[in-house]
């Protein structure tokens, strides 16, 4: 196993290519040339291949491809290429505006004395979780709306508009 680990730093090697749809450069482990990713621009499958103009001799796509993990997941793509950009952007200012509030709450709880100090910093601790938790489902909802607006788009372009 030991005499294998250079033949495998060899297969490490990175490339660049443009995203057939959007020429956005994607950068990819050259073992993973041939393979189609979802682009983490425009969300649209391309083909991951080595540029002849490239200066990467070593990068040859290899006869035995290794499987491995694109470097995005549909995931990441799904939310770059978001059909919601204004309701996920409205939904991060809320998330960022109940971080802020809770951390003055915080802050003025440690300043304050009596008991409006724990009750302060423990109202703040709470929105600041409760904020955090609405903010993952609405990430969630924004990705299942995502989802369901993607599947039939990449059927091909057979809709008529
Ligand atoms: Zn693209």
């Amino acid at each position: 196993m030991v005499g294998l680990s250079t033949t495998i730093e060899r297969r490490r090697m990175s490339a660049k290519c443009p995203c057939q749809n959007c020429n956005v450069h994607i950068e990819f482990e050259a073992a993973q040339a041939g393979q189609t990713v979802v682009c983490p621009k425009c969300g649209m499958d391309t083909l991951l291949f080595i540029s002849p103009v490239q200066p990467t001799p070593a990068a040859r796509p290899s006869p035995h491809p290794v499987f491995k993990k694109p470097m995005l997941t549909p995931l990441e793509g799904l939310r770059a290429n978001t059909a919601y950009p204004g309701g996920r952007r409205v939904m991060n200012i809320l998330f960022g505006a109940s971080l802020i509030g809770a951390i003055i709450g915080i802050f003025g709880g440690v300043l304050s004395s009596g008991p409006a100090q724990g009750i302060l910093i423990a109202v703040s601790i709470g929105s600041f979780i409760s904020g955090w938790a609405a903010w993952e489902i609405a990430n969630a909802i924004f990705d299942m709306a995502d989802c369901a607006l993607r599947r039939p788009a990449t059927d091909g372009k057979k809709n008529p508009v």
